[in-house]
Formats: structure tokens, sequence, C-alpha cells
């Protein structure tokens, strides 16, 4: 990386070595870079995590991935606990906890938990196997940009290891009122946690992203460069600047041109549409993020959650809810909800709220703390679910017909609006946009 700083613009590289920051828009490499395991490139502005190389990588995946399919219809379909209460007993599985919900007539919520907690986890599974199947085996060579496109489209929204939070913090909530059995369920859905994270830990995208290239033949094909001036590119300037875009899902760098009318740019690799910078992302992230304000309201306010114990029923709120983890002493617990539930939210919506203002009004200071603010909500996006979930199980185990049982009220629905918001938002936003005020302002210097 120092040699390309040192040698200033180069006028014989190639397209296809540049690498650049996927967070900030930074050349930061002109020639191949050579990453030992181990060790990592950060981007010297954002600090984002440019390249991470992993040991084995495909191996493990596709060892962790098959672990991870073993175990998940024995967790979602076997039983998972039982609570017994003066000789009362409830039991339930995983997907019994979404039929619950769907029966109290929570439609969104029940597809909420059906797809974050089941369906999407497999998928994720499944593509993760069939692509890191394909990459060892040299096989499906053609469909293995669309299949791994979707795995990472859909990385966040599996919520495994949510739930297994969800399932802890239930254990502990009715610990005090029940004796619980732990079913072959429980064990095998730790084990898909564990093989799910694991996952995390193993796959190292880029190196992925190059074997599919190889093996579709994108990573020869150079696109034809007479059509283009010369490339002038200096390390540590905009990639943009210097007539490049990268790809949003691939991070595939190549030549920048206007498509012609009715066409867009597909990235060569992946196969997706390629923009200079998310579309519309600013107007598109303040409607998500003023719609998770306004759902937030109905969330708080109404009630969450009603037990009716002896036919009396008795609502409560997501506030009343940590108070009585606090009264009863279980202050872990009450800490964890109160973080997952009105901590993150409130996070997330002031978080964007304040990289929106400062694009709005071209503020540019503090843009690495602002990159890495901004990394933080994406990564806990997805875990003020738990409630949720935590709402599922309780609707699905404690049910002990007249004598007590628990079901879900109106601020379940309106508070997975504010969860699905605010994800989207997330997503929408394009951290590059806040660095571009930069280019504009040593632009303006210069004159
Ligand atoms: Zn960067
Ligand atoms: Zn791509």
């Amino acid at each position: 990386m120092d040699k390309a700083e040192e040698s200033g613009s180069f006028q014989d590289v190639k397209v296809q070595d540049i690498t650049v920051c996927p967070g900030c828009d930074t050349v930061i490499a002109l020639g191949p870079i050579d990453v030992p395991i181990g060790s990592q490139v950060v981007c010297p502005r954002c600090k984002y995590r440019v390249r991470t190389p992993k040991k084995d990588t495909v191996n493990r995946t596709l060892a962790l991935s098959v672990t991870g399919l073993l175990f998940f219809f024995p967790a979602h379909f076997m039983l998972l606990l039982q609570f017994e209460a003066l000789g009362l007993f409830d039991h339930g599985t995983v997907f019994d906890t979404m039929i619950s919900v769907y029966q109290q007539k929570y439609f969104f919520v029940a597809l909420m938990v059906l797809m974050t907690a089941i369906l999407i986890p497999l998928a994720k599974l499944v593509l993760l196997f069939l692509v890191s199947l394909g990459i060892s085996r040299h096989q499906f060579k053609n469909q293995l940009p669309r299949l791994f496109r979707w795995y990472s489209h859909l990385e966040e929204w599996g919520m495994t290891e949510v739930y297994l939070i969800g399932i802890l913090v239930t254990i502990i909530k009715m610990a005090g009122t029940a004796d619980i059995s732990y079913e072959i369920g429980f064990i095998c859905f730790i084990g898909l946690s564990f093989a799910i994270v694991g996952c995390v830990f193993s796959i190292d995208r880029d190196y992925y992203w190059k074997m599919i290239g190889k093996l579709n033949g994108s990573e020869r094909q150079v696109m034809p460069d007479k059509q283009f001036p010369p490339l002038e590119v200096r390390a540590m300037q905009s990639a943009l600047k210097a007539g490049l875009v990268q790809c949003h899902t691939c991070h595939k760098v190549m030549r920048y041109y206007e498509p012609n009318e009715g066409f867009e740019l597909r990235c060569p690799r992946c196969e997706s549409t390629v923009h200079k910078r998310k579309t519309n992302s600013i107007s598109t992230t303040w409607a998500l993020v003023l719609t998770a304000i306004l759902f937030s309201f109905p969330a708080n306010i109404l009630p969450i959650m009603e037990v009716d114990f002896l036919g009396t029923p008795e609502k409560s709120t997501i506030m009343d809810g940590i108070i009585y983890f606090f009264q009863t002493g279980s202050y872990g617990i009450g800490i964890v909800i109160l973080t997952a539930s009105i901590l993150v939210p409130l996070f997330k919506i002031i978080g964007l709220t304040l990289l929106l203002y400062s694009i709005h009004f071209n503020r540019w200071s503090r843009l690495t703390h602002k990159s890495i603010m901004f990394r933080f909500i994406e990564f806990i996006g997805r875990w003020s679910m738990l409630d949720i979930f935590v709402i599922a199980l309780l609707c699905a185990l404690v049910d002990f017909g007249f004598f007590t049982r628990i079901i879900a009220a109106p601020a379940a629905t309106f508070f997975t609006f504010v969860v699905l918001a605010t994800m989207f938002a997330a997503i929408s936003f394009d951290p590059r946009l806040m660095w571009d005020l930069t280019a504009t302002r040593d632009v303006m210097n210069k004159e």
C-alpha cells in the first residue's frame, strides 16, 4: 500500500488489481495486495476492514454449513422446552412459536418470525453449502454468482443467534414460576446457532467472489479499455473521481461509464446492477427513519404482551416488562431487554438522523467516527427482534388454559415495523455519500 502511495499516479494500472474501500470509496492500493492469514487490511480513512483472509475458508464453511443443515430440522421441529406449573404442562417447538402468534392473529409478527428465525436461516445454510461445494468441486459455475448474491442479501435477515438469546431470556424469565425441562430441540438449536455463527467467522467473502469470478471467467474478462481515456488514478483518491465504480454486492472495481438510456451498468462478476452510489439513498433513508419514528410511539405506548391469570388479563408495555425484571432482581436480563428494545432502536434512529443531517448540511467533520457509528448501527440492527422472539416463545410455551396464558398485544406489530424500518434504513443509506463531501471540499479548496 505504501509503495502505491509513494509512486503517486500510475498510468499502467490494471483496473482489476485496484483495491477500493467499500465504506468510503477511497482507492487503497493500485496493485494486487497479498494479505497473510491472521492479518487484515484496514482502510486508513474510515477504518473499514477491506480484507480479512480466513484460513481454509471454503472447506471450513462447507463443513459448518453441513453441520447447520443437520441440526436445522430437529432444532425447529422437535420439542424445545417443557414448562410445568402447578401440575399443568405446556411444551412447544420453535415452529410452534410462529404458529401460536399466527393463531392469535398477529399475522405480520408471525410472518417475521417465520422468515427471520426459520426460512432465511435455512436458505442461508443451503446457499452457503451450494456455493462452498461449487467452489471446492468447480461445479455450478454459472449459478454461483446468483447463489452467492442471494446469500449476501439474506445474510443479516437470518436471526438464529438472536432467537437463541430469546430462548435464554425466556428460560430466565420463567425459572421462578415454572419447572423447565430441556428437550432435544433445545440442544439442536444450540448446535445450529454455533454452526451459523461459525460460518460468519469462517467465510472470506473476498476469496469467495474471487473464486466465483475465476470459475465464471469474469475475472479475466477485462472491459475494452479503448473506449476509455487512459486511467489516471492515485492512491487515497476517491475512486469515483478517477472514473471507477465499485459493485455494491461483490466489491468488484470497474471503469464507470454512463449507460445508454434504457440500459444498466452490470457487474460482470455477480451480475448486479451497478450504480455510482445507492439510488435515492438520502430520501429513502429519511422516509424509513421517519416511518420508524412514527411507529415508535404506538410500539412503546400500547401494550406488547398480555398475561391472563385466572381469567383476569394484565397488559404490559415494553417498559413495564423491563421494570418488572428490575423489580424482581433480574438486573442482567432487564439490561438485555432494555438495550435490545429501547436503546438499540433509539440509537439507530438518532444515529441515522445525525448522518443524514451531516450530509444535508455538508458537515464533513469526524467522518471516521461517523463511519464507525454507521457500521455499528448496521451490526446491532437485528438484535431488536429479541423482544419479539421472547413474546412468541412465551405465547407458545405459557398456555396453561384458564389458569394462566400469555398472548401478544398490538405493540408487537408496531415494534416489528420499527425494527424493519430501521434495518431497511441502514441498508438504503450509502456511507460513501459522507466521504463525497470531502472530495467536494478538496475541489473547493483548490479553486
Ligand atoms: Zn474506507
Ligand atoms: Zn458485483
